[in-house]
């Protein structure tokens, strides 16, 4: 059986159901496949992360129509502390770069901590409301690119035809695979050890980064009084503390974390998530568009990972509107090299940029910690530097497409 659309988005992740949405808002006839179960995809067991949305990021949810769904769990980062330590329960180094949204022009917070499954949730509801057709559970097996088409194979015999198909299959990308798109990749010798804390001082919605050796461990303030933690741990020794009793993990993240909140207890589950660098040499293909992981999956140091994704779809989504506008093949080079262009320099810049903070503050190696600490200073003193990594924090540089503007 054959169905037809103007689009195929393969992966239903964050990235492809938000560009599932973005397409159908935009009068495109979509489709969506996940092989999981969409029940699965948006529980809370599925993923237990939170995500720093960036404020032009946000933007994009607002203008779709579904940040209210989450606004009510969404905290606003106000402030985001970087400090550098040399170990648990040691004093950190008193350089340190403080970002203060009050400094921003249009008064909007840095972002938004939110739980992966209420930003889910938020965007399923949008996309199946928006007319967008779910093929879920439903594992795509092959496509086949040709002159007049796009077709994606699913397992159970259906096919789907379209002259795009969007590739949000994740970090393994089989698509990409299979277009013969090659991928720079490394792993990261670190896992992110991933838990919520209840406090009992206010966070006052700082976030904070802190450089450990073993990598950074950083508090996102969430609602109620809550922080979710990324902990960047040496792989050899995550399942270590993955195994210990909750009284001791409390106690292994209490010194990490300090006695600034008071009180810590751990309120549900701990995931952990091993660390890789992928980057996509092409983001294209003819009929093929990576989005999200699928073209590049970098380290959480800066949480930006979603974010580009959220950057992917904007652009797409502006692109193929004015290429319907002008009657253009969707699936073309012509039109996807466009595309192209305007991620994956960005892409590339930030992927880099990551990886090489994280070399240079997962270590405690004398030179480069004085180093980096007096960056750290001389950066927080320089105000239109300090601004400039305020804005880059909030998705607000380069090309923006006009999903992600200001408002005017
Ligand atoms: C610890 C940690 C913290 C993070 N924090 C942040 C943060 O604060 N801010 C931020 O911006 N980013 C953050 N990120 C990054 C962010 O989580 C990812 O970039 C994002 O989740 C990627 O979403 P995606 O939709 O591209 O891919 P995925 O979530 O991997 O989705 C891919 C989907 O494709 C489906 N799929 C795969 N193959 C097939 C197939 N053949 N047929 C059908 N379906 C298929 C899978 O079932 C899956 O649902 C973090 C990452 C980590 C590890």
């Amino acid at each position: 059986m054959e169905e037809t659309f103007d689009v195929v988005v393969v992966g239903g992740g964050l990235a492809g159901a938000l560009a599932a949405l973005a397409l159908a808002r935009s009068g495109l006839k979509a489709a969506l496949v996940d092989a999981q179960d969409p029940a699965v995809l948006k529980s809370k067991a599925y993923d237990g992360r939170t995500t720093a949305l960036a404020y032009a990021s946000a933007r994009v949810f607002r203008r779709l129509g579904v940040f209210e769904a989450f606004a009510a769990d969404a905290e606003p980062i106000l402030d985001i502390l970087v400090t550098d330590g040399s170990g648990p329960g040691r004093a950190p180094s008193p350089f340190f770069m403080h970002f203060d949204s009050r400094e921003l022009e249009s008064g909007e917070p840095l972002g938004w901590i939110v739980e992966n499954e209420a930003l889910r949730n938020a965007v399923y509801v949008g996309a199946e409301s928006s007319g967008v057709a779910l093929f879920a559970p439903a594992r795509v097996l092959s496509a086949e690119f040709g002159e007049g088409g796009a077709r994606a194979l699913l397992a159970d015999g259906r096919r789907l035809v379209a002259p795009l198909i969007v590739g949000a299959d994740g970090r393994h990308s089989p698509l990409r695979t299979s277009a013969g798109i090659k991928v720079s990749a490394w792993e990261y010798p670190q896992t992110a050890i991933v838990a919520t804390v209840a406090h009992d001082r206010p966070h006052k919605g700082v976030a904070h980064e802190y450089f450990l050796p073993s990598g950074p461990f950083a508090i996102l303030p969430m609602t109620r009084n809550r922080s979710s933690l990324v902990w960047t741990e040496r792989r050899a020794a995550a399942p270590a503390y993955l195994q210990l009793d909750d009284e001791a993990f409390r106690r292994a993240v209490a010194d990490r974390f300090g006695d600034f909140l008071g009180d810590i207890r751990l309120e549900g589950p701990r995931w952990s998530y091993p660390l890789a660098f992928h980057l996509a040499q092409r983001f294209i293909a003819p009929r093929l568009a990576l989005i999200g992981d699928a073209a590049r999956a970098i380290h959480p140091i800066a949480g930006q990972g979603f974010n580009l994704g959220v950057k992917d779809v904007a652009a797409l989504a502006e692109i193929l509107g004015d290429a319907v506008r002008l009657g253009l093949d969707l699936g073309s080079l012509g039109v996807l090299e466009d595309y192209e262009r305007w991620r994956r320099f960005d892409s590339l810049a930030l992927a880099l940029g990551t990886d090489a903070v994280n070399r240079l503050f997962s270590n405690n190696i004398a030179p480069l910690r004085l180093a980096r600490d007096l960056g750290l200073g001389a950066v927080n003193r320089a105000g239109p530097l300090r601004r400039f990594f305020m804005r880059q924090a909030g998705g607000d540089v380069g090309r923006l497409p006009a999903l992600m503007g200001p408002e005017r």
